[in-house]
Protein backbone atom coordinates (compact mmCIF):
# COMPACT_ATOMS: atom_id res chain seq x y z
CA UNK A 1 0.00 0.00 0.00
CA UNK A 2 2.33 2.68 1.03
CA UNK A 3 2.03 5.91 -0.34
CA UNK A 4 2.65 7.15 -3.88
CA UNK A 5 4.80 10.07 -4.68
CA UNK A 6 4.17 10.78 -8.60
CA UNK A 7 4.16 13.70 -10.42
CA UNK A 8 1.77 15.75 -11.83
CA UNK A 9 2.99 18.24 -14.40
CA UNK A 10 1.22 22.17 -13.90
CA UNK A 11 1.07 23.84 -17.22
CA UNK A 12 2.08 27.53 -16.41
CA UNK A 13 0.44 30.77 -18.40
CA UNK A 14 -2.57 28.54 -19.19
CA UNK A 15 -6.04 28.95 -17.97
CA UNK A 16 -8.82 26.76 -19.20
CA UNK A 17 -11.83 26.94 -17.94
CA UNK A 18 -13.01 23.67 -18.58
CA UNK A 19 -11.30 20.18 -19.19
CA UNK A 20 -9.20 18.85 -22.06
CA UNK A 21 -8.44 15.18 -22.77
CA UNK A 22 -4.78 15.36 -24.26
CA UNK A 23 -2.77 12.21 -24.12
CA UNK A 24 -4.72 11.32 -20.52
CA UNK A 25 -3.91 14.57 -19.49
CA UNK A 26 -6.54 16.30 -17.74
CA UNK A 27 -6.33 19.93 -17.28
CA UNK A 28 -8.32 21.36 -14.27
CA UNK A 29 -8.01 24.94 -14.44
CA UNK A 30 -4.44 25.43 -14.25
CA UNK A 31 -3.89 22.03 -13.10
CA UNK A 32 -3.04 19.33 -15.05
CA UNK A 33 -3.87 15.99 -13.49
CA UNK A 34 -1.32 13.45 -15.48
CA UNK A 35 -2.31 10.01 -16.64
CA UNK A 36 -0.80 8.25 -13.81
CA UNK A 37 -2.47 10.12 -11.38
CA UNK A 38 -5.70 9.14 -12.94
CA UNK A 39 -4.62 5.49 -13.11
CA UNK A 40 -4.35 5.47 -9.74
CA UNK A 41 -7.85 6.94 -9.45
CA UNK A 42 -9.32 4.13 -11.23
CA UNK A 43 -7.31 1.34 -9.93
CA UNK A 44 -8.50 2.59 -6.59
CA UNK A 45 -12.14 2.55 -7.97
CA UNK A 46 -11.86 -1.32 -9.12
CA UNK A 47 -10.06 -2.49 -5.64
CA UNK A 48 -13.72 0.35 -4.16
CA UNK A 49 -15.78 -2.52 -6.54
CA UNK A 50 -13.89 -5.66 -5.13
CA UNK A 51 -14.11 -5.11 -1.31
CA UNK A 52 -16.85 -2.42 -1.40
CA UNK A 53 -15.07 -0.22 0.84
CA UNK A 54 -13.48 3.54 0.41
CA UNK A 55 -10.28 4.31 -0.80
CA UNK A 56 -8.55 7.51 -1.35
CA UNK A 57 -5.28 10.19 -1.00
CA UNK A 58 -4.28 13.59 -0.94
CA UNK A 59 -2.97 15.48 -3.79
CA UNK A 60 -0.16 18.25 -2.61
CA UNK A 61 1.65 20.50 -4.65
CA UNK A 62 5.35 21.54 -4.83
CA UNK A 63 6.27 23.98 -7.33
CA UNK A 64 4.49 22.81 -10.28
CA UNK A 65 4.30 19.18 -9.55
CA UNK A 66 1.37 17.22 -7.77
CA UNK A 67 2.21 14.42 -5.43
CA UNK A 68 -0.17 11.76 -4.56
CA UNK A 69 0.19 11.85 -0.21
CA UNK A 70 -1.52 9.53 2.58
CA UNK A 71 -3.20 7.11 0.25
CA UNK A 72 -5.95 4.97 2.35
CA UNK A 73 -7.51 1.94 2.18
CA UNK A 74 -11.14 0.35 3.79
CA UNK A 75 -12.02 1.70 6.38
CA UNK A 76 -9.19 4.19 7.19
CA UNK A 77 -10.80 6.55 5.02
CA UNK A 78 -13.89 6.87 6.72
CA UNK A 79 -12.22 7.87 9.64
CA UNK A 80 -10.81 11.75 9.96
CA UNK A 81 -7.10 11.38 9.13
CA UNK A 82 -4.55 13.86 10.29
CA UNK A 83 -3.47 14.88 6.56
CA UNK A 84 -1.02 16.96 5.30
CA UNK A 85 1.76 17.05 3.04
CA UNK A 86 5.30 17.74 3.63
CA UNK A 87 6.38 21.12 5.04
CA UNK A 88 7.20 22.53 1.57
CA UNK A 89 4.49 21.17 -0.12
CA UNK A 90 0.87 22.68 -0.21
CA UNK A 91 -2.51 20.68 0.08
CA UNK A 92 -4.41 21.41 -2.51
CA UNK A 93 -6.65 18.40 -3.99
CA UNK A 94 -7.77 15.46 -2.94
CA UNK A 95 -9.66 11.88 -4.33
CA UNK A 96 -11.83 9.43 -2.31
CA UNK A 97 -14.09 6.99 -3.11
CA UNK A 98 -17.91 5.91 -2.47
CA UNK A 99 -19.18 2.41 -2.60
CA UNK A 100 -22.20 3.01 -2.45
CA UNK A 101 -23.94 6.60 -4.25
CA UNK A 102 -22.70 8.66 -6.69
CA UNK A 103 -19.54 10.99 -7.24
CA UNK A 104 -21.42 14.22 -6.32
CA UNK A 105 -20.06 16.31 -3.04
CA UNK A 106 -21.90 14.81 0.30
CA UNK A 107 -22.26 18.07 2.83
CA UNK A 108 -19.38 16.68 4.29
CA UNK A 109 -17.06 16.02 1.52
CA UNK A 110 -18.06 19.52 0.68
CA UNK A 111 -16.87 21.17 3.80
CA UNK A 112 -13.43 19.77 3.44
CA UNK A 113 -13.39 20.87 -0.51
CA UNK A 114 -13.90 24.66 0.27
CA UNK A 115 -10.48 24.58 2.05
CA UNK A 116 -9.11 23.15 -1.34
CA UNK A 117 -8.81 23.55 -5.00
CA UNK A 118 -10.43 20.74 -6.39
CA UNK A 119 -11.89 17.21 -4.37
CA UNK A 120 -12.30 14.30 -6.83
CA UNK A 121 -14.73 11.45 -6.17
CA UNK A 122 -15.12 8.10 -7.95
CA UNK A 123 -18.02 6.09 -7.87
CA UNK A 124 -19.90 2.87 -9.00
CA UNK A 125 -23.28 3.70 -8.82
CA UNK A 126 -25.52 1.43 -10.51
CA UNK A 127 -22.47 0.22 -11.76
CA UNK A 128 -22.10 2.68 -13.74
CA UNK A 129 -17.70 3.53 -12.99
CA UNK A 130 -17.23 7.77 -13.07
CA UNK A 131 -15.16 9.73 -11.42
CA UNK A 132 -15.84 13.59 -11.42
CA UNK A 133 -13.30 16.37 -10.25
CA UNK A 134 -14.95 19.43 -8.57
CA UNK A 135 -13.00 22.29 -8.88
CA UNK A 136 -13.43 25.03 -6.54
CA UNK A 137 -14.78 28.47 -8.77
CA UNK A 138 -12.78 31.16 -8.56
CA UNK A 139 -12.73 33.82 -5.68
CA UNK A 140 -14.38 31.62 -3.42
CA UNK A 141 -15.19 32.79 0.27
CA UNK A 142 -13.94 29.60 1.92
CA UNK A 143 -16.34 30.26 5.71
CA UNK A 144 -19.20 31.18 3.04
CA UNK A 145 -18.55 27.90 1.16
CA UNK A 146 -18.01 25.46 4.29
CA UNK A 147 -21.11 27.17 6.53
CA UNK A 148 -23.27 26.53 3.66
CA UNK A 149 -22.27 22.80 3.08
CA UNK A 150 -23.30 22.24 6.91
CA UNK A 151 -26.00 24.60 6.79
CA UNK A 152 -27.42 24.07 3.31
CA UNK A 153 -26.73 21.03 2.31
CA UNK A 154 -24.31 20.19 -0.82
CA UNK A 155 -26.96 18.84 -3.15
CA UNK A 156 -28.25 22.89 -2.87
CA UNK A 157 -24.85 24.49 -2.54
CA UNK A 158 -22.57 22.81 -4.14
CA UNK A 159 -23.04 23.98 -7.64
CA UNK A 160 -22.54 27.47 -6.18
CA UNK A 161 -19.03 27.04 -5.33
CA UNK A 162 -17.52 23.89 -7.34
CA UNK A 163 -17.99 23.09 -11.31
CA UNK A 164 -17.76 19.47 -12.24
CA UNK A 165 -15.00 17.90 -14.63
CA UNK A 166 -15.94 14.45 -15.60
CA UNK A 167 -12.42 12.47 -15.61
CA UNK A 168 -14.13 8.92 -16.24
ZN1 LIG B 1 -17.42 11.35 0.03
Amino acid sequence: MGTTSREIRRIKNVFIDDCKFDNMVVILNRITLADNVIDRMKTLLKETKKHNLEYGFDICRKNDNLIMRNECHGTICSIELPRGCELDEKLVGDYHTHPRGTSLLSSSDMHVACKLDFSCIGSRYKKHENIICHVKRPNVNVSDCREDAIEKGADIMADKYFKKINIL
